[in-house]
């Protein structure tokens, strides 16, 4: 196709920018080799460096033959230089390989700058392989996809919250994987995958999740004299002689301050690199799994009778014997270990492809920060620390930083059906 083009326009340092609506141009550094040129759009070549010159000319070189870009000459010389110019409309297409682009000045015999240019105009595909059966309200899905472009630059899933979860390169060249939360807070889910090339190419395919609403209960939390008791302990409070909810409140601003890091921020890292061969079996943290109370809940805290406040449960409480061990069921690599606010002692582990799982309330943690974990190692020993009355093991999961509905991911019928069966089928349709 041959590219639109509206009108030439060149950029002096300090001049107005005039351009054709909506062409954001490709910004291309004078260092930058090769130079990968969307055609459809404008192209600005900026030079940092000392410029004592009367003029310019931005050229390509089609083996011998010259093609003008733009050219300027100068009355006042700027400091540095910011050229822009259209591809040219009568260059024909596809172009041979061995374009190049010249960046050259009235008194130098040689270029101030020169670069290969690779002209891309075309849109990176995407075909999806293989996807979650259904997504709930709260909870996760995995897409499988290729995707592909010569110049590949970033491969997304973006939500309808807004939300980019960065897909990962998965088994071979052009295919990726990518688990995505849905926030429970979010009423509907779409989501869709973009694919950009470094010349600003972008292509976009909706994912068309099949979406199962859900609706969170809501429940009480009672928190008592015994509460204040051990939380005046465990935070090292002075027994000063503040009463009822004015002790509660300085142990809420203690909790606070002792809360180290933000778990969401912590886990929002993407996973970079190619992983192949990914399997993942039902979490099991504790030998016997018995819920307490839901992941999503909407819990009102009472203390003393009296409510304090509202927040959303972001993970599953599970019973356990007062000082049970905990096991982390999937290999991964410790992020967090230690205290953290409402969490108490925490762990927190990577587990690869944007999936973290969260330990919290225990008496101990036994892993270290950077410790590989494997399948039934030992982690912790669960406890009643940070905001909780009594001993049980907060269980939580979350994908690039959104906590989702932890119960899926202990369940071996939903990661059967839900991960291993979409990898399968995902791996068959490559090539
Ligand atoms: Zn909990």
């Amino acid at each position: 196709m041959k590219p639109s083009f509206f009108f030439y326009y060149l950029l002096i340092m300090g001049a107005a920018l005039v351009s054709c609506a909506g062409a954001v141009p490709i910004v291309v550094d004078y260092t930058d080799d090769p130079v990968v040129w969307n055609i459809n759009k404008p192209l600005k070549v900026v030079y940092v460096g000392s410029f004592a010159q009367t003029g310019y000319d931005l050229v390509l070189m089609d083996g011998e033959k010259k093609i003008a870009l733009t050219n300027k000459k100068f009355t006042v010389t700027p400091t540095n230089l910011t050229v822009t110019a259209n591809y040219p409309p009568d260059m024909p297409l596809p172009v041979d390989d061995g374009l190049m682009l010249k960046l050259t000045v009235p008194s130098m015999k040689s270029n101030l700058y020169s670069a290969t240019l690779i002209p891309d105009f075309e849109n990176p595909s995407i075909k999806i392989l293989a996807m979650s059966p259904a997504i709930k309200k709260g909870g996760s899905g995995v897409v499988i996809f290729e995707a592909r472009d010569a110049n590949m630059k970033t491969v997304t899933i973006k939500d309808n919250s807004k939300k980019v979860f960065y897909a990962q390169p998965f088994q071979a060249d052009g295919y990726y994987i990518c688990f995505i939360g849905w926030h429970m807070k979010q009423p509907a889910y779409t989501a869709s995958i973009y694919a950009e090339d470094v010349a600003g190419n972008l292509s976009m395919l909706p994912v068309g999740f099949k979406t199962v609403d859900f609706k969170y209960p809501v429940g009480k939390v009672d928190l008592d004299k015994t509460y204040e008791k051990d939380k005046t302990k465990e935070l090292g409070l002075s027994e000063t002689n503040l009463q009822g909810v004015d002790k509660y409140k300085v142990i809420q601003q203690e909790l606070a301050a002792q809360s180290k890091v933000n778990i969401s921020q912590l886990t929002s890292l993407h996973p970079k690199g190619i992983i192949e061969g990914f399997t993942l079996k039902a979490f099991k943290p504790l030998l016997k799994l018995r819920g307490t109370s839901a992941f999503g809940k909407i819990r009102e805290y009472f203390f003393e009778g009296v409510k304090q406040k509202e927040s959303v449960h972001m993970g599953v409480d599970l019973a356990s014997e007062p000082k049970d061990s905990v096991y982390t069921s999937n290999e991964g690599v410790v992020i967090f270990s230690g205290y953290n606010g409402g969490y108490g002692n925490t762990a927190v582990i990577d587990h690869g492809l944007g999936i973290y799982t969260i330990y919290s309330h225990c008496t101990e943690i036994l892993v270290k920060v950077g410790q590989t974990v494997h399948p039934g190692d030992k982690i912790a020993i669960t406890g009643k620390t940070g905001v909780a009355s009594g001993d049980h093991l907060h269980f939580g999961v979350l994908v690039q930083g959104v906590y989702v509905n932890s119960e899926e991911w202990l369940n071996p019928y939903w990661i059967q059906t839900n991960v291993t069966k979409v990898i399968d089928q995902a791996k068959k349709l490559m090539k």
